[in-house]
């Protein structure tokens, strides 16, 4: 008899939706149905069932083809490694459990490694502006009950996170705002005519590039001064009448994405995003938040700032204390200048999303990629160890957008023999011990862990 499961969280985008209903076979082998969650999410889950999904190691053999291997053999080769390389960077993140991310954090710190996680190649710059300027943020609940203006600037959420709007930012029906869309004005600040900028009120179509000075222009409009007839390719009225609008909210909300993040000015930009959100507060409420990209690309953040006191770009290699320097210590930099010797690909597909002569500069290394499933990243690997689909067939902690800790479950059984990221980590850990005869530091937690401790290592 199929089983329906209630409350399952989608892990795909940084919404981090916890209302989906799946329904799994009577074995709780195969998903059968995804119920309340987008194509992409019900793309993903049914994507589990897939019969090709890697169950063992591949290892890449001299003629360059790749050849399955026991688990054993590919966690000694990839401890081996890592305890050979001078300065391995290990990589990813956005797409696993906190507990993946809290495991490997001995690996690196065995390793002296540099640790780093997708935030620097999406929100890093919304970091920096946060260590310079702070983050006047709240969660998307408040958003839900309380904002009835809303503002999506340089982000595109019926793309890139379809459900934000029917939850969080423009139709649900909250507390203080029982209208819904009716009671919400919806400002869109981007470049194209984006199906987001379709859905808003009003569409402030700026020249790409220039969101440093529209920024600049309705700080200066809130402050009562003058400004240029056009400002980055918007009229002085349209901006005067978004600012009015911005000011005369009862809760203003301001989303943020790429278009700030990716563009001149990165960092600047979010810092004058966040003076804004400041500014507003002298008239009304308001907030500002980062659209975090993958469902727990919050999670690195919290974790190793519990860990090592740094979010993103932990350069370990010095073996005594932990640094942070984005644009020194972050991926890609060190990948183009060619100061890495080996790469670990963890739940993220490097090989598709960095630069390719970052790629080409990773590749004449070691190239490790840890993913459940055949990417890039996996095909160009010297070995690919496949894992559990966290908040799939591996339960687990994840960070929404909002930095909310929201507990996913696992919805079908693993596929036999495959571990997850943190067992993985644990294991590779283990023998990173063995082979340098010292004992491994255990989290008093880890004796409650769900699998056994590999009986070689006392
Ligand atoms: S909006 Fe994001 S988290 Fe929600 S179902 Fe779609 S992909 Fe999953």
């Amino acid at each position: 008899m199929p089983k329906t499961i209630k409350g399952v969280g989608c892990p795909y985008c940084g919404s981090s939706c916890d209302d989906i209903e799946v329904v799994v076979s009577d074995d709780e082998t195969k998903i059968l149905e995804v119920h309340n969650a987008c194509i992409i999410g019900t793309n993903l889950f049914h994507h589990a069932n897939d019969p090709t999904r890697p169950r063992l190691p591949r290892k890449r053999q001299p003629d360059g083809s790749m050849k399955e291997i026991p688990y054993e053999e590919a966690i000694d080769w990839m401890a081996k490694t890592m305890l050979a390389a001078k300065k391995p960077l290990i990589y990813g993140f956005g797409s696993t459990n906190c507990e993946g991310m809290s495991a490997v954090a001995r690996i690196a710190e065995k390793s002296g490694a540099v640790l780093d996680n997708c935030a620097t190649i999406c929100h890093g710059p919304s970091f920096l502006a946060i260590f310079d300027n702070g983050y006047p943020s709240c969660t998307l609940g408040e958003a839900k009950n309380r904002a009835d203006v809303v503002v999506f600037w340089g982000c595109n959420p019926m793309h890139a996170h379809p459900r934000h709007t029917s939850r969080y930012s423009i139709f649900p029906r909250g507390y203080f705002t029982q209208k819904g869309q009716m009671q919400r004005t919806v400002l869109s600040i981007d470049p194209r005519e984006t199906d987001t900028a379709k859905l808003a009120d009003h569409h402030l179509m700026l020249d790409q590039g220039h969101d440093y000075e529209l920024f600049d222009a309705f700080r200066t409009v809130l402050r009562g001064f003058d400004i240029p007839d056009v400002v980055a390719g918007i009229p002085k009225e349209k901006i005067k009448q978004s600012v009015e609008i911005m000011k005369n909210a009862k809760f203003c909300m301001i989303f943020f994405g790429m278009g700030c993040t990716h563009t001149d000015g990165r960092n600047h930009n979010i810092d004058a995003a966040i003076s804004l959100t400041r500014d507003l507060n002298n008239h009304t409420k308001c907030s500002i938040m980062a659209m975090r990209g993958h469902y727990n690309i919050a999670g690195p953040g919290q974790v190793w700032s519990w860990q090592f006191g740094f979010p993103y770009c932990i350069d370990l290699s010095k073996g005594s204390h932990a640094h942070m320097n984005p644009g020194e210590t972050s991926s890609v930099d060190l990948a183009m200048r060619d100061e890495v010797d080996c790469f670990v690909n963890v739940g993220t597909d490097a090989g598709a999303h960095f630069p390719i002569q970052a790629v080409q500069h990773l590749k004449k290394h070691p190239f490790i990629t840890i993913d459940p499933n055949f990417c890039m990243a996996s095909e160009i690997a010297d070995l690919h160890i496949p894992v559990r689909i966290a908040g799939v067939d591996e339960p687990g902690v994840v960070y929404r957008m909002d930095n909310v800790p929201i507990q996913f479950r696992a919805v079908i059984k693993g596929l036999p023999g495959v571990p997850s990221d943190e067992e993985l980590f644990d294991r590779v850990y283990e023998r990173m011990c063995e082979l340098t005869n010292t004992q491994p530091v255990w989290l008093a937690a880890k004796e409650h862990r769900k699998y056994p401790q590999n009986p070689a290592v006392s």
